[in-house]
């Protein structure tokens, strides 16, 4: 059954450590959906999107620009690595979703368009996906499971807010809690209710 999830309006907490700046992270909703940043974020730009079920989506290298151009359009060809192997999409996309088969590539074509993929993802390495403790986080693992019950990061007010609400005096603009960086949800509403009879 695939349920609507109502995400909290507050950034929710999750057992994560951002492979970046080794902060907590937290779900955070954006224009295409829920994803993980940071409670740095956007100073850590880093973030973990989720798939279409709301599950961990590994992070991939950027796309390798190739020469070849799109059978479509004249622009170049992406090159990627896939779990079936490397393929060729339009750069394009999602403009153009023209493609362009490996198989179709020659053998020596093939083998240079190899060696300049390996030493482009040795450029970018990916770093690793792990819960806090330090344990790797499988790919695919549901973000509802990962969500520490009662969380919601105390985000701090940015220095020129606290700035304009008449200067950044008592506790910085931290939101008071009874534990440090987290505060209950108490005014969450994770359970919308239908309204019962008229
Ligand atoms: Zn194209």
């Amino acid at each position: 059954m695939t349920a609507h999830i109502p995400w909290p309006l507050l950034p929710e907490l999750v057992d994560m450590r951002c492979p970046e700046d080794g902060s907590d992270m937290v779900i955070r909703n954006g224009r295409f959906g829920p994803f993980l940043a940071s409670v740095d974020y956007p100073k850590t730009t880093y973030v973990i999107n989720l798939d279409k079920k709301g599950g961990i989506k590994y992070p991939v290298p950027p796309p390798l620009l190739t020469e070849l151009a799109c059978p479509k359009w004249e622009a170049p060809l992406n090159l990627r690595r896939g779990k079936r192997g490397p393929w060729l999409g339009c750069s394009r996309f999602p403009k153009c979703r023209g493609r362009q088969a490996w198989s179709s590539i020659d053998e020596a074509e093939q083998a240079v368009l190899e060696r300049e993929l390996e030493a482009h993802e040795q450029k970018h390495p990916v770093p690793v996906i792990t819960h806090r403790d330090g344990k790797v986080t499988p790919e695919g693992t549901p973000v509802v499971a990962l969500v520490i019950p009662g969380g919601v990061a105390e985000l701090e007010v940015h220095p020129e807010a606290v700035a304009e609400l008449g200067g950044g005096e008592g506790d910085g603009g931290l939101v008071r809690g009874n534990g440090p960086g987290f505060r209950p949800s108490a005014a969450r509403n994770d359970c919308p209710r239908r309204r019962s009879g008229p």
